[in-house]
């Protein structure tokens, strides 16, 4: 039974959360965000928070580290803020300096959803956002189902727009796999499955090229803690104060996590060409649920497509044309000592 609950207030309105129970596990999702607000599981040490957050929505807007939201309308950068489509040239928010990041300062992830429970104890996310928000073009109508079966938590998003537009959707949660209240996140071992990644320019967006990884610190083909691969005298890894990347997906399969410590894992798959690796080199003494978050503390697995894509060639462009319906997913397989 999923259970639903008013979690705490934000601007005079209630945020209510709900609650999907599955095997050994729990995940919180509240309406503010459509942000998973815990996940909970049983771990070699009882059970365990394995995801940073805050303790109150205040926090969590005041913060605007996107921690566990649903992103949008484009997860990850667009250069410098514009992009064309159907010879028109849009201008969006430019909330990073000087590029438009994670949809822009009202991101969605500091909006309220409408939150329903479906038949299915599924918790649905409804989301419209008008035409010209954050300077993108069209009506979108937003929907994210989030459903935990057992050991597999499920996000299956939909979208349609009455103008062609650009659309990317993620789920930003921030895993530290010992423990939300435990040490260092770089500890887990990691396999991504990718053979290419898209290095950043000096605008701290893709500069075009895609680089093998191989011989290089950003291959994970073959699994690697973040810490054995993180290699500072990188100019890469420097710049981004660790793994703040875009890697080319060679299949649904994207990635699989696992930390031995507490046992706990994930395989990780999406339907969308590309990953985000940020292994959240830029916190900062946020004051979080139960301690202060400094870098790695937390690492993120975002799946989108290749950032900048609209401005750049040769990559997938996630256009959504007017009246199309377009659908994405993003599935967690859970396991312990797996
Ligand atoms: C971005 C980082 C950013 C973080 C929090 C990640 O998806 O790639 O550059 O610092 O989100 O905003």
């Amino acid at each position: 039974m999923t259970e639903k609950r008013t979690a705490d207030y934000y601007g005079g309105r209630p945020v209510t959360q709900f609650v999907l129970c599955g095997d050994g596990m729990e995940i919180g999702i509240s309406d503010f965000g459509a942000k998973v607000d815990y996940i909970r599981t049983e771990t070699n040490f009882g059970w365990k928070d394995i995801t940073l957050g805050f303790r109150s929505t205040e926090d969590y807007a005041r913060c605007g580290i996107y921690c566990g939201a649903l992103v949008g309308r484009v997860a990850n950068r667009i250069a410098g803020g514009r992009f064309s489509l159907g010879g028109k040239e849009y201008v969006l928010d430019r909330n990073n300096g000087g590029n438009c990041n994670h949809g822009g300062f009202d991101g969605y992830d500091r909006r309220f959803f409408s939150g329903s429970v479906l038949d299915d104890g599924s918790v649905q996310m409804e989301l419209f956002s008008p035409d010209g928000d954050q300077g993108f073009p069209g009506n979108l109508k937003l929907k994210a189902v989030f459903s935990l079966e057992k050991n597999v938590f499920t996000v299956n998003y939909e979208a349609v727009s009455d103008a062609d537009t650009l659309w990317v959707p993620t789920c930003h949660i921030y895993f530290n796999l010992g423990g939300e209240d435990g040490g260092t996140a770089l500890d887990s071992r990691l396999r991504l499955n990718s053979s290419a990644y898209t290095p950043l320019s000096p605008a701290y967006v893709p500069s075009g090229e895609t680089v093998p990884v191989s011989g290089t610190p950003f291959d994970f083909s073959s699994g690697a803690t973040l810490f054995e691969n993180m290699d500072f005298s990188d100019g890469q890894i420097a710049m981004a104060r660790g793994y703040d990347h875009n890697f080319i997906l060679d299949g649904e399969h994207a990635a699989s996590v696992r930390n031995d410590r507490t046992g706990i894992g994930f395989d990780l798959y999406t339907d969308m060409p590309a990953l985000q690796l940020y292994s959240a080199g830029f916190l900062d003494g946020e004051e979080g649920k139960t301690r202060k978050y400094g870098p790695g503390d937390g690492f993120c697995l975002e799946p989108q497509f290749v950032p900048d894509a609209v401005n750049l060639k040769g990559f997938e462009i996630p256009e959504i044309k007017a009246g199309e319906v377009k659908k994405h997913f993003i599935r967690y397989e859970f396991s312990r000592n797996g």
